[in-house]
């Protein structure tokens, strides 16, 4: 017997400093493109990405982009309100975009009670190994003190690990419902 189609529609945010890529994430993969140059985000944009899982199941990601701000972040509450999973992102040549993360991870912390899957992007792997700030073993460390899901080595720029990263988080949500 066929198993009826399964869709499911799940509202992810993506958080973390100004500058890591946030922005460029959501139009990677929403609308396969790069854009080269930053724009900081003003407000608050939602674009949507479909990601197959199986014959028959469709999650509907509605990812929603609060700016990199330091201010943003007392927009938490109303921000992160209903969301299924977090998208923490930071990059890898910046150290204090790394150790926002906790930060970042807490606030979504205290904004949702029962804590959803959260995922690391560590995004600008493209750029020359000399100027990471963050080590492997650290970045293992971080994911297992902050209580994420997992973390991924990323470039938007290159499209690296984005779709493998969004599956993964798919498949969290699934399993966490
Ligand atoms: P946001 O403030 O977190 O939304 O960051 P943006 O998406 O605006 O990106 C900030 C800058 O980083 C832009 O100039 C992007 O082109 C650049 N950028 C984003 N992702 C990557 C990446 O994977 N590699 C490199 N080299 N640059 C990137
Ligand atoms: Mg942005």
């Amino acid at each position: 017997m066929a198993s009826s189609p399964l869709e499911y529609t799940k509202k992810v945010i993506v958080i973390g400093d100004s500058a890591v890529g946030k922005t460029s994430f959501i139009a990677r993969v929403t609308e396969g493109r790069f854009i080269s140059d930053h724009k900081a985000t003003i407000g608050v944009d939602c674009a949507v990405k479909s990601i197959k899982r199986g014959e028959s199941t469709t999650i509907r990601l509605a990812l929603w982009d609060i700016g990199g701000q330091e201010a943003f972040r007392g927009l938490m509450p109303q921000f992160a309100r209903g969301s299924s999973g977090i998208i923490i992102v930071c990059d890898v040549t910046r150290k204090a975009t790394v150790d926002a993360v906790r930060i970042w991870k807490n606030e979504a912390d205290k904004v949702l009670t029962k804590l959803p899957p959260c995922i690391l992007l560590v995004n600008k792997f493209d750029l020359p190994k000399h100027i990471h700030s963050v080590s492997i073993e650290e970045l293992d460390t971080l994911t297992e003190e902050c209580k994420l899901s997992g973390w991924f080595q990323t470039s938007v720029k290159e499209n690296v690990n984005l779709q493998v990263s969004l599956e993964d988080l798919s498949d969290l949500m699934v399993q966490f419902d």
